[in-house]
């Protein structure tokens, strides 16, 4: 079991009040290195959401002034860095990411608190500069409302503050639902959130089995807006089951993200960020490089210096200081990796870096060794899907307009890279590329002062900059003689 002085109270928080599940049921929490069993958190289910949501709504009667949300933003981002170290041992404890990444989280994490404290002044009422039929106009963006808050395992603790500190800065009162994978992370953020004396029912924590929660949430007419993050699949979901409701939504999908490295690149530019892109978090990243796309003339070499670093990466237990990748979150995990794997080797590819993964016994010790394939193409099945693991495939083309095409091939829009010297093709370039989030000779993801988010199948709405706090915002014009 992990002892923690912010593991203090392993429960939700409902109305003010550290809660359990009404039925008493209980989910494990597993390390996914070793299989230790670290906490058993609260099934909670409907009844519990429900009730979360009813007091975040009677919160809302009594708003919050800006000057009292920017206090709590600025402490938070404070409380989060003065427990750096020990919320990202628990990161790596349930995620299994190493320390140096989950120390990394939580500082991008406080990012988002002390970058959205600053942003107050963007709720400001704004006046339009012309009397339209001799009337004043004023613009002004109120609080969504009731929000619920729904993040995956990946980032445990970054996915839910690009959501909760825009949320808190806008004045919106929230029903957070975490993976269940990794739900302490976010427990121990509300033992720190306690410190703050928010009135009881603006931040409220349900933790449990994603369908009855995320049922209230879609169907409960006070809940304005869900912010979710996680797989495409789901993101459909939430919108087919909100459309009776017509419920705002931000959607952070899947990505499957184009790496494009054309011939006047610098190849170990390329190379080095590469495997700095790829191998975070064990590849188990929506931003991180999918489809790696090599001009002909550069492919040897690029393939070259991209395995040479990669056969000196270290796997194992992320708690060990000298590990590079830590374990895939489960076995399932494992197999969807081992499948695309084995399909690329079958369809033709060759492996130039890593070695047989065994496969884990249990629902745990899943790592992966990182896996370079050469000769990758369209057909194979890591072209297609998301693979959430520690491979680079690597697929050559032609000419620009094929690796543009290439790149567009897909339904989904979040991330893409591009690396070439030219500056006027590589702004003829990017502006084809479908994609929220462009890197050009960087494998660099977002951060909290930008805008980001997908196009297509990757979803709507944007995370980040004064657009991630409008997002929490409903726009309200008022006219008046
Ligand atoms: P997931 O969709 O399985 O789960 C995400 C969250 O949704 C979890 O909290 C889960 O419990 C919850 N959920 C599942 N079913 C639900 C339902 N019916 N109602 C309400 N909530 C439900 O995704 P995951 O496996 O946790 O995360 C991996 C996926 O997330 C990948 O596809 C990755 O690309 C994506 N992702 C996207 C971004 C982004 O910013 N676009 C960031 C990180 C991860």
């Amino acid at each position: 079991m992990i002892q923690s002085p912010l593991l203090n109270n392993v429960k939700g928080f409902v109305a003010g009040h550290w809660a359990g599940a009404r039925s008493g049921k209980t989910l494990a929490v597993i390390n996914p290195a070793t299989g230790e069993h670290l906490a058993d958190v609260p099934d909670m289910a409907g009844a519990e959401t429900t009730a979360a949501v009813e007091a975040a709504a009677e919160a809302l009667r009594s708003p919050v002034a800006a000057e009292k949300r920017r206090h709590w933003l600025t402490e938070t981002a404070r409380l989060l860095l003065d427990n750096r170290q020990e919320l990202a041992r628990i990161i790596t404890s349930e995620q299994g990411k190493p320390l140096k990444e989950s120390v990394v989280e939580v500082e991008y994490s406080a990012g988002f608190f002390s970058f959205f404290a600053a942003q107050l002044d963007h709720l400001a009422p704004e006046p339009l500069p012309n009397r339209i039929r001799q009337m004043q106009w004023t613009v002004h963006r109120r609080p969504a409302g009731v929000v619920g808050l729904i993040t995956p395992w990946n980032f445990p603790l970054a996915m839910l503050a690009k959501k909760l500190a825009p949320a808190m800065a806008a004045g919106c009162a929230v029903v957070t639902k975490p993976a269940d994978l990794t739900p302490l992370t976010a427990i121990a953020l509300w033992n720190l959130l306690e410190q703050l004396d928010v009135p009881a029912g603006w931040l409220n924590l349900v933790i449990g089995r994603p369908a009855p929660i995320g049922e209230v949430l879609c169907s409960h007419p006070a809940v304005r807006l869900i912010s979710f993050t996680g797989s495409t699949a789901v993101g459909k979901h939430l919108i087919q089951a909100t459309a009776p409701y017509v419920k705002r939504l931000a959607l952070e999908l899947g990505g499957n993200a184009p790496y494009i490295v054309l011939n006047d690149a610098d190849v170990n530019v390329a190379a080095d960020a590469l495997v700095a892109n790829k191998f975070r978090c064990a590849g188990q990243t929506c931003v991180c490089a999918n489809r790696i796309y090599v001009q002909r003339d550069v492919e040897q070499s690029f393939v070259e210096a991209v395995s040479e670093r990669v056969r000196r990466l270290k796997v194992g237990n992320g708690m060990e200081p000298q590990v590079d990748i830590g374990p895939l979150i489960n076995r399932a995990a494992f197999e969807k990796v081992d499948r695309h794997v084995k399909d690329a080797m079958e369809r033709g590819s060759r492996r130039t870096a890593g070695e047989f993964s065994p496969i884990p016994q249990g629902d745990w010790g899943a790592f992966y060794s990182p896996t370079v394939l050469a000769g990758a193409h369209a057909g194979m099945l890591l072209s297609r899907e998301e693979t959430f693991g520690p491979v680079i495939a690597i697929e050559t083309f032609d000419t620009e307009e094929e690796a543009v095409a290439k790149a567009n091939g897909t339904p989904f829009g979040l991330a893409a890279y591009v690396f070439m010297r030219d500056g006027e093709r590589a702004e003829r370039f990017i502006q084809q590329l479908q994609f929220g989030h462009v890197g050009l000779n960087t494998g660099t993801g977002p951060a909290p002062e930008a805008p980001f988010g997908g196009m297509k199948q990757s979803g709507f709405g944007r995370e980040g900059g004064v657009e991630g706090l409008h997002e929490f915002c409903e726009v309200q014009t008022v006219v008046t003689p």
